[in-house]
């Protein structure tokens, strides 16, 4: 399936600008842009879906406590200079210093319905990892109970113009 070229730093900027005013003062938002971040082939109104659930659990992860959300756009740290199957991958991570997520519930917070939330639906980070897969991409989860937890989206970059 093609989308067409999509620009993750501007998703980003514009997704931003749109829910700022909704995150509590006790909370602060920080966003990194790798200015050099490739294009991928995406559908700019499904990603901004898919920032807006991971900041939206980020900010009821937090609840009434300080702390921070960052997003940010890079390349991938370990595969920095590898190219895989005529391309290479972009990542965009959303991080937050909240309560962080057990590691025996890591490996169920993608499935559909699975909640912790008192009026959770379960549905937002099912919806997302379905968004970035039908972009050819993967989601997933590094946390750590207390210190926070990142959540990565890779999408596969299209080749950089001449
Ligand atoms: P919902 O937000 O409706 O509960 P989600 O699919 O968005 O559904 O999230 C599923 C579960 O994953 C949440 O109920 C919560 O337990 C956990 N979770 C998601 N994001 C975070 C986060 N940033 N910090 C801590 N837990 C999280
Ligand atoms: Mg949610």
């Amino acid at each position: 399936q093609s989308f067409g070229p999509t620009d993750l730093n501007e998703v980003v900027t514009r997704t931003m600008r749109l829910i700022q005013n909704d995150v509590p003062p006790n909370i602060s938002l920080a966003v990194e842009l790798d200015l050099l971040l490739a294009r991928v082939d995406g559908d700019a109104e499904q990603l901004k879906q898919v920032l807006i659930n991971l900041v939206q659990n980020a900010v009821q992860a937090l609840g009434s406590r300080e702390g921070r959300i960052t997003v940010r756009t890079d390349k991938p740290e370990r595969f920095g200079e590898i190219r895989n199957a005529g391309g290479e991958f972009v990542e965009v991570h959303v991080s937050d210093t909240g309560p962080g997520i057990p590691a025996d519930q890591q490996q169920h917070i993608f499935v559909p319905f699975y909640t912790t939330k008192q009026k959770g639906t379960g549905l937002g980070l099912a919806i997302c990892q379905r968004i970035v897969k039908n972009h050819g991409g993967s989601i997933s989860v590094q946390s750590k109970v207390n210190e926070g937890s990142s959540f990565i989206i890779r999408l596969p970059a299209l080749p950089s113009e001449q």
